[in-house]
This record gives structure tokens, C-alpha cells and sequence, in this order.
């Protein structure tokens, strides 16, 4: 019997790749017609043209450790592939599926953030010798606040909003304003008066602490997609793993009361298909799971579905020319004058047009706008924020449930959590970004690692006769 995977976004295809990789079998389910789930190619239609780019606008940083090791791992044996690691060849390479840029983020009035080519946390010291947008004074009270948290452990904050721990240490309310509102958002796409404070420390931990290129910015060559959903896939298939898409799992039940193996039901009626599998992988959203896992697992059902989600829409820009944008923009953000839009990329030329992305987070925090008005809005603001001529086609995405809120009392769930429930469901793990065994916020990074923590557990229970 193998074992099946449910869900074939990031966190599953990642437990797929991690389980075949020890030698034991797999079936990956995907409802969807296509791999990647909330991370994927999407065909953006500007003005005539269908043009190859994402279900929604994403930034990776080096600190994402896990994702960047199974990315070189799906890229490296691919066939004509170099058999190099990608990771350390990252920007040099052609071949290389991402690419890779030191920390640098600019605003409309000039620098805000940047690191220099000095080692570890001394070069984002040094990179506040040129961020000419914020006072000395800021500058100190940054410095002074990831050194105080640095002092802390960078624990210690459960229970608090990033709004309070901000207030608690001093930060000016203009720093606070331009530089980590916008973060906050940007990572735990929550507003900061409601953002869970330790998690956005986690984050501060594992990024402008650590230094050096764990800050650094990394974004696909291509696409989502073909930055590892597909490959992965193709990894997948070249060791023989079943894979089906457009295959949703609508049922699970233990096969008897030890639960010493799972049936699934695909298709829906008493006619349709059930196999048996020696365990399950269950990484879908929340929602999903909880659905799923209802009868069998209520306790954990219950608390899948506490989750509450947010919304992000990305307004794809594009020009006849190249309007001369840096590569990664923090656009002031002033909803009362309809400048939604809060950090654009660059994408570079593709199928005669010049693309930018520009994202719009933590939506849920205002009454929905009319994907058109939205469009007018965005293109209006940058067009004036950076003095480029108006885009000349726009197209906005809108991803309804994007991510959860990250919310201090948020549910936490582990890969082992149904495990935890009862005896009879230690062979159910959970994955996804909502699993994530570190407290990170809802990212690709967490999705992989929840992935990695799942089939290390399949794999110790099943070694050891279970
Ligand atoms: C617009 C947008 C922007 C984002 N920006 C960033 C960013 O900049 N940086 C970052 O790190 N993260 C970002 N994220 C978050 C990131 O995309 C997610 O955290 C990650 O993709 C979650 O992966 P997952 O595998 O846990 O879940 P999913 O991607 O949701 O995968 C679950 C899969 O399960 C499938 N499924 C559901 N039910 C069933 C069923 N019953 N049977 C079979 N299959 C089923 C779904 O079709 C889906 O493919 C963003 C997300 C969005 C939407």
C-alpha cells in the first residue's frame, strides 16, 4: 500500500517528494487541473496577448531555507539541467529557475531599507547609512528595537498584536507608519493591530536579524509554477509516484477501529472509487481539511475551522516600453486618496509587453473594490508615485481566502496533530501552511517545512512497524 498525499500545492507536493526520496510509495491527489494550489502559473490576459505569469505575485526570501534546498533538489536532475546545486549558483546561473537581489527596497521619496556587502547583521547596520527616507532618529529606534528583541531571545511576545509590541518599545509612530505597517503586512498579511506580535518576531529572527543573505530577495525566473510545483511533478513521475490531478478526495475512513489504514473515496455516490492507503498526508487548506476530517477527527476538524482568512489581489501593469522601474517598490499606501497598492515588482519584458506586479494585501480590511476600479486606481497611483506613464493594460487577480489571519489566538495545528487526538489516527498527518511545526505566518516556506515534517513522521512510523 502507499501512501496517499491530499493536495497538491507546495506543502504536498514537497511531502511527496520527501517520502519518494525514502523509498515509499506515493499517490498525490489534486482537485485542481493543475499543480501549485495558491502558488502557480496563471495565464494573465493584457490587452490581446495571454501572458505566462502567477496566480498572484510572490516574494521568497534567502531565509527560506527549506523551499530553496527542494527547489534544487526537483531542478537538479532534471533532464539538461546542470547537476550543480541552484542554491549557491543563484544569480550567476541562466539555468538557475530564481532569481536573486541583496536586500534593497525602494520607496517613491527614495531609500528605506537596504543591505551592504558587510557580513551578517553589520550589513543592514551599514545599509541605514543610505536609507535617505527615514530620520536618524528612526534609524536608532530600529537598530535599538531588533537589538532589544535580540536581548529577548526574540520570544517571550505570545498573546501581544505587533501594534502593542511596537508601542511597548518605543517605536515613532512615523516608523511605525512607513516601514513596519508595510512589513507586517507584506509577511503576515495582517494589519499590525491585530497581527500576532511573536510570529512577526520569528520572522524579524530569521530575516533583518540573521543578516546577511537570509534577507536577500528571491522571486521565480518564470513562473511560480515552473519554479517548483511543475518540476516537482515531473520529479514525481520520473520515479514512478501516481499522480492524479483533477482527482478530489470527497471522503476518508479508517479501515477498522486500530485505523492500521485509511480508505479514501474519490468522486462522489455510493459508486464511486475507494482505494486503501497505509497513511494519509492531508494538506489542503483548513476549510478543506476540516470537511474532510469532520467524523474522523473532530477535535482537530474543530480547530481547522476556527481559521479566519484575508484576501490579496495583485493588478498586473503592463507597457508598450520598458518604464524603468526598480525591482522591488514599497508604493505609499493611502487609501483615503485610492492609493491601494503597496509594493510593486518588476517583471520584466514578456510577449511584447513590459510587466509589473503590484500587490494589494490585507484586503479584508476595507469594503471590497470592483476588480476595475481597482485596476484604474493602482495604475493611477503609479503611474504618479513614480512618475511613469500611465500602463497601458491592466488585470487584477484576486485571491479570495490568499492566506489566514495571523492572528496571536489563531489555532496551532502540527503535522502530528490528529496523532495527538487519538491513538487510531496516528497514520493522518497533517500539512499545509496552517502546520507549519515552526510559528511562522502563512508562507511557502512554512507550507515546505510543514511538507518535510509530515513525511519525516510517515516515514518514523512506518520504519518502525506502524
Ligand atoms: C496572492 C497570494 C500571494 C502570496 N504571497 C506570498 C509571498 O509573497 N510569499 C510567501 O511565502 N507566500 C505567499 N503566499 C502564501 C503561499 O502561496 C501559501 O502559503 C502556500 O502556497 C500554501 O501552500 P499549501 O500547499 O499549504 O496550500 P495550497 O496551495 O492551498 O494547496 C492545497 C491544494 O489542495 C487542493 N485540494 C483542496 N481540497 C482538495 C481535496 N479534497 N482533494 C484533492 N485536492 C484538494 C487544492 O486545489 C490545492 O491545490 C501568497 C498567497 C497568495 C494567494
Amino acid at each position: 500500500m502507499s501512501v496517499a498525499v491530499i493536495g497538491g500545492g507546495w506543502a504536498g507536493l514537497t511531502a511527496a517528494v520527501e517520502l519518494t526520496e525514502r523509498g515509499i510509495p506515493v499517490t498525490v491527489f489534486e482537485a485542481a487541473p493543475q499543480w501549485g494550489g495558491r502558488a502557480r502559473r496563471c495565464a494573465v490576459r493584457l490587452g490581446a496577448t495571454e501572458v505566462d505569469l502567477d496566480n498572484g505575485q510572490h516574494l521568497m526570501l534567502g531565509a527560506y531555507g527549506e523551499c530553496l534546498r527542494l527547489i534544487s533538489r526537483v531542478h537538479a536532475d532534471r533532464p539538461g539541467a546542470g547537476s550543480a546545486p541552484l542554491q549557491s549558483a543563484a544569480t550567476a546561473s541562466p539555468e538557475s529557475p530564481f532569481v536573486r537581489a541583496r536586500l534593497h527596497i525602494a520607496t517613491p521619496d527614495g531609500v528605506l531599507l537596504q543591505r551592504t556587502r558587510l557580513p551578517g547583521v553589520a550589513g543592514i547596520v551599514g545599509g541605514l547609512l543610505g536609507a535617505s527616507t527615514l530620520s536618524l532618529a528612526e534609524r536608532w529606534a530600529l537598530v535599538r528595537f531588533l537589538g532589544t528583541l535580540r536581548w529577548h531571545g526574540w520570544r517571550g511576545f505570545d498573546g501581544l498584536t505587533v501594534l502593542q509590541l511596537l508601542t511597548r518599545f518605543g517605536q515613532p509612530r512615523q516608523l511605525v507608519r512607513r516601514l513596519w505597517d508595510p512589513l507586517c503586512i507584506a509577511a503576515l498579511n495582517t494589519e499590525i493591530a491585530a497581527a500576532c506580535a511573536q510570529t512577526f518576531v520569528t520572522v524579524l529572527r530569521d530575516s533583518l536579524g540573521a543578516g546577511g543573505d537570509a534577507t536577500d530577495f528571491i522571486a521565480p525566473r518564470s513562473t511560480l509554477g515552473a519554479l517548483f510545483p511543475e518540476p516537482a511533478a515531473d520529479w514525481l513521475h520520473r520515479r514512478s509516484a501516481s499522480l492524479r490531478l483533477r482527482t478530489t478526495v470527497r471522503g476518508l475512513e479508517p479501515v477498522d477501529s486500530q485505523g492500521s489504514a485509511w480508505r479514501l473515496q474519490t468522486g462522489a455516490g455510493a459508486a464511486a472509487p475507494r482505494e486503501e492507503f497505509a497513511a494519509l498526508v492531508i494538506a489542503i487548506p483548513p476549510p478543506n481539511a476540516a470537511r474532510l476530517l469532520g467524523a474522523a477527527a473532530p477535535g482537530v476538524a474543530a480547530s481547522l475551522g476556527r481559521f479566519e482568512f484575508d484576501t490579496i489581489a495583485t493588478v498586473y501593469l503592463g507597457w508598450r516600453e520598458d518604464p524603468g522601474l526598480a525591482p522591488v517598490t514599497m508604493l505609499a499606501e493611502d487609501a483615503g486618496q485610492g492609493h491601494f497598492g503597496q509594493w510593486l515588482f518588476d517583471r520584466g519584458a514578456q510577449d511584447g509587453w513590459h510587466v509589473a506586479a503590484v500587490v494589494v494585501s490585507a484586503q479584508g480590511r476595507r469594503a471590497p473594490i470592483p476588480p476595475a476600479e481597482l485596476a484604474r486606481q493602482v495604475a493611477a497611483q503609479v503611474a504618479q508615485q513614480l512618475r511613469v506613464p500611465l500602463a497601458a493594460a491592466t488585470r487584477v487577480l484576486v485571491e479570495k481566502r490568499a492566506t489566514w489571519r495571523c492572528l496571536p489566538d489563531r489555532p496551532r495545528l502540527t503535522p502530528d496533530s490528529c496523532g495527538h487526538e487519538a491513538r487510531h489516527l496516528q497514520r493522518l498527518w497533517l500539512a499545509g501552511d496552517h502546520a507549519c511545526p515552526d510559528q511562522y505566518p502563512a508562507t511557502l516556506e512554512s507550507a515546505v517545512r510543514s511538507g518535510v515534517a509530515a513525511a519525516r513522521g510517515v516515514a518514523e512510523l512506518l520504519a518502525g512497524g506502524g
